[in-house]
């Protein structure tokens, strides 16, 4: 679309004219030239996503909103293990019987993955979900004992094998099954920031449930995450204030069922094939939300003092966690702020 503005005349130009009726400005623009803050909000990979971004022009501002839920979108096709047609699902159907090849993109991110079970020393392991399987937080569903027994051995980022040159991945034994919900959602907010700083933007934010990314600032101010109380919904424990940086968090109580007395939810321990409950919440701040995501996790199942160590080995990276009894701990970076 385009428009004319009408700008009035400037008194110095009033001045030497005498009069300025005919000398209205006229401004050609491509689109409405309206600058401000473009949102959209959609839910997408089973959670909620929200971008927020500043700019000058408002067809262009709701084009790149747009934009970032169609990258959203094309993500979960690709790595939803929930979609029959994904490639994920592809892989899991037949990867024990022989190697599948797949995209660059997808086994970019699972090689990242795997490098996250070496770091963690296997509390991230994309393989938990030869047991998550059997989970159904919605149905109150787990695993009886005795297939949780003969999941267990198919749970090790060591049965999965690359080939970076042929492109394919290939599981080393049957009843292997991997899922992204750790790092797919850290995934997209980055692929969907990376877009947004193309196209000229500069002030932004982009959330996926707990994973949120942003680029600059919001006004002249920091843009501010609250950390929620994992007892209360709407109770916040922290505002964490973020430029250029990027915040997850993974917590108990976002997928979960209780039954005598015990929290079944979506973390779990790859060494049981059960919830972990070290900690209620784990929050990673760092320069990009895939690392966030995966850490997230990581630290949620390695506890407060494996994780904090992980963290404050890693630079440019810091943890808050709420342990199991909600007392706060900070990595080394925030404890100095304390
Ligand atoms: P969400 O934002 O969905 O709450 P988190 O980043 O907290 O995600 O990670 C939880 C998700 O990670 C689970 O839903 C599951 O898909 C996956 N997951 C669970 N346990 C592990 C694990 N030990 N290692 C890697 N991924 C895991
Ligand atoms: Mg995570």
């Amino acid at each position: 679309m385009t428009r004319l503005l009408y700008k009035p005349c400037p008194a110095a130009v009033k001045n030497l004219l005498g009069h300025c009726t005919a000398l209205w400005l006229l401004i050609l623009l491509p689109g409405n030239a309206l600058a401000d803050w473009y949102k959209e909000q959609a839910a997408i990979m089973g959670t909620s996503i929200n971008v927020e971004l500043w700019h000058d022009n408002e067809q262009q501002g709701r084009a790149l909103t747009s934009a970032v839920m169609q990258e959203m979108h094309r993500i979960d096709e690709l790595m939803s293990s929930y979609k029959p047609d994904s490639e994920l699902s592809y892989i899991n159907a037949h990867a024990a019987e022989s190697p599948v090849t797949v995209s660059s993109e997808l086994l970019a991110l699972i090689i990242r993955a795997l490098d996250y079970s070496v770091i963690t020393a296997g509390a991230f392991d994309i393989t938990y979900a030869s047991a998550g399987q059997y989970y159904d937080y919605r149905s109150g569903k787990r695993p009886s004992q005795a297939q949780l027994q003969s999941a267990l051995p198919a749970i090790s980022y060591r049965h999965v094998k690359i080939d970076p040159q042929r492109s394919t991945i290939e599981f080393m034994r049957p009843g292997v099954r991997i899922d992204l919900g750790g790092i797919a959602k850290g995934y997209a907010v980055d692929r969907s920031i990376d877009l947004l700083q193309q196209a000229g933007v500069s002030n932004a934010i982009v959330s996926a449930g707990g994973d949120t990314r942003v680029i600059g600032t919001r006004w002249d101010r920091a843009w501010k995450i609250g950390i929620r109380n994992p007892r209360q919904r709407d109770s916040i424990v922290s505002m964490v204030p973020l430029e250029n940086s990027a915040i997850s968090t993974s917590g108990d109580y976002e997928r979960f069922f209780e039954e005598d007395g015990v929290r079944y939810h979506h973390i779990l321990n790859p060494d049981t094939g059960k919830s972990s409950h070290e900690v209620q919440s784990s929050s990673i701040i760092g320069t990009d939300a895939t690392d966030t995501d995966a850490l997230s996790t990581s630290v949620f199942v390695l506890g407060v003092q494996q994780g904090i160590q992980l963290i404050n080995a890693l630079p440019g990276t810091e943890a808050i966690i709420i342990d199991n009894t909600g007392r706060m701990h900070f990595s080394s970076g925030l404890a100095r702020l304390e």
